[in-house]
This record gives structure tokens, sequence and C-alpha cells, in this order.
């Protein structure tokens, strides 16, 4: 009987990069486990920065405060035109004074107009990272209420994100 030597060599060879690749994909998946933790760290880690109402000097964390989306509504115009919502401004109301505090832009790095819905606002990021954090999301889609209300500026105290 003869034993086919190249046709051996090559099912060794196989062999060895079957196991690199599962090796890899159970190092891979742990380094992923890991990663997901150190995700969770931080989101949680947001959730404990604090807002502070600026009427009342109230201090809140950021995990037990609800963030309130409002909604423009564009009126239906021409034959097609119009009859949709725009996201605006976030708010929360102060559990103690019941005023709303807008979270607005600081705008300190002087951002450029066209900047205004990029990475680079200050608020834009505060929004995608910190918003999912509140204690819930609530849409406003009516006309405001008519709560007295206060500016925060966020800025750059709130951007430690890469
Ligand atoms: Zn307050």
């Amino acid at each position: 009987m003869q034993v086919d030597i190249s046709n051996y060599n090559k099912k060794i060879k196989d062999t060895i990069f079957f196991n690199i690749i599962e090796k890899y994909n159970k190092e891979l998946n742990k380094l992923n486990k890991e990663k997901e933790k150190i995700k969770d760290v931080i989101k949680k880690a947001r959730g404990h920065r604090e807002l502070t109402c600026l009427c009342c000097d109230s201090i809140y964390k950021i995990k037990d405060l609800i963030y309130i989306q409002t909604y423009w509504h564009i009126p239906p115009h021409g034959c097609t035109g119009g009859d949709y919502w725009v996201q605006g401004e976030g708010y929360f109301i102060c559990p103690n004074c019941n005023v709303r505090n807008r979270l607005l832009s600081s705008n300190e790095y002087s951002l450029e107009y066209e900047d205004r819905n990029t990475m680079k606002n200050s608020l834009v990021r505060f929004n995608r990272y910190y918003k999912p954090e509140f204690k819930d999301r609530i849409d406003e889609t009516k006309e405001h209420e008519k709560l007295k209300f206060v500016n925060i500026a966020v800025g750059k105290d709130f951007i430690v994100e890469e």
C-alpha cells in the first residue's frame, strides 16, 4: 500500500490553520466579552454624571432625570411639501422647582455653521452619549408646557469620549 505523502502534508497544514482560526476566535470572543463589560462600566458612569438646575441649584444624576425631546411640526404646503416632524431641543424639568432646563450647546469652540450637526458640536456629542443614560426619554410633540425655563450650556465638561 502506498501512502500519499503530499496529500498527508496538506492535511496537516490545513489542520494547523484550522487550529489557528479556532484558537484566535476563542481569544476574540473573550476580548469582545471584556469589551462589552467595559462599555457597561462607561455607560453606568455616564448615568452618574450630574446636571445642576440653573434655577435652584439642585444637583441630579443623569440617571435620575427624564429627558424630554421636543419636535416641531412642519405644516403641509404646496402639493407634497411639509407635514412632518423635525427634532428640536431637549430639556429636563427640575423635580424640585419645576423649571425647564433647556440643554443647549455652549459653542465654546466657535463652531462653524456647517458643523452644527456634527460631532464637533458638544451638544450633539452629549445627546449621543448621555441621552440614552437618562432614566427615561419622552417625546414632546405638543406645544411646550408654559413652564419657566433656564438654559444649560452643554460644553467641554461632558466631552470625555473618543
Ligand atoms: Zn430647580
